[in-house]
């Protein structure tokens, strides 16, 4: 019969094992959705020779479906790199808004295809400097702003902002996307869930960005929620400021 520790043991490195395969896999496929991506971009470009507009308009879709898989991969890695928690934070004290407009900037082409404006109302008031670990934050940021470009039609606002409350910043994003609805509020934090509206708009989805997200605002002592508007939702979260 094995004691306690040994039984402990052996879960964690069963556990270890299959957060490894969880890293390895996802990285391989990054890199062949990214050769994927590659030979679609030339093929779209025209560098392999001239295409039909039918051929043109499928290889859209092939590509458009295998940038979504990029981004599913991509939560995978995120998740499998916060599984290990506690030890991988590393708290810098900075000013929040070169990091915002960075994430907006990658956006950039995403929106502008789609004819979305992605609005950052910056703050009128210098801001305090916050201590935040710079690469888990971008992965909130990502996340809320990936989302609200995602359930948000062609041709919509997005406003980012950040402002100051009592000891903290509170970053808002807000949409008007698809909205979330009542019955499943209070789901759409937990590991893997998506609403059955946004499962029909995007297909592609891991339910896994707002359970990431949660979990770094929370590590950096913060609070996250959303609130839904007649048009869209607004997600905010806070960092205190002291
Ligand atoms: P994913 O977007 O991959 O489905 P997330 O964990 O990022 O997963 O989000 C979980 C769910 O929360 C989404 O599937 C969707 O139902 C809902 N959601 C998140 N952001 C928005 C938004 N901006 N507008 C509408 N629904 C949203």
């Amino acid at each position: 019969m094995q004691n306690s520790e040994t039984t402990n043991k052996t879960e964690s490195n069963e556990k270890d094992t299959s957060q490894d395969l969880v890293s390895m896999s996802a990285h391989q496929l990054r890199t062949s959705l990214s050769a994927v991506k590659w030979i679609l971009k030339m093929l779209i470009d025209k560098d392999a020779g001239p295409l039909t507009l039918e051929q043109e308009n499928l290889l859209g879709k092939a590509y458009e479906s295998n940038e979504r898989m990029i981004s599913l991969v991509g939560d995978m890695l995120n998740i499998s790199k916060l599984e290990d928690i506690e030890n991988s934070y590393h708290f810098e004290k900075q000013d929040i808004s070169p990091l915002v407009e960075s994430v907006l900037f990658e956006f950039m082409s995403e929106t502008k295809k789609r004819g979305i404006e992605l609005i950052f109302l910056k703050a009128t008031s210098s801001l305090p400097e916050v201590s935040i670990d710079g690469n888990k934050m971008r992965i909130v940021l990502e996340n809320l702003i990936e989302n609200a470009i995602k359930y948000s039609d062609d041709d919509d606002k997005i406003f980012v902002s950040i402002s100051t409350y009592e000891d903290n910043l509170i970053v808002s994003v807000k949409d008007n996307g698809i909205g979330i609805p009542d019955e499943v509020q209070g789901k759409i934090f937990t590991k893997f869930y998506r609403a059955p509206n946004a499962a029909s708009k995007i297909s592609v989805g891991s339910g896994l960005g707002l359970f990431s997200a949660k979990k770094i605002v929370e590590r950096h002592s913060g609070k996250i929620w959303f609130e839904n508007s007649p048009h869209g939702v607004t997600f905010y979260f806070t960092i205190p400021t002291e």
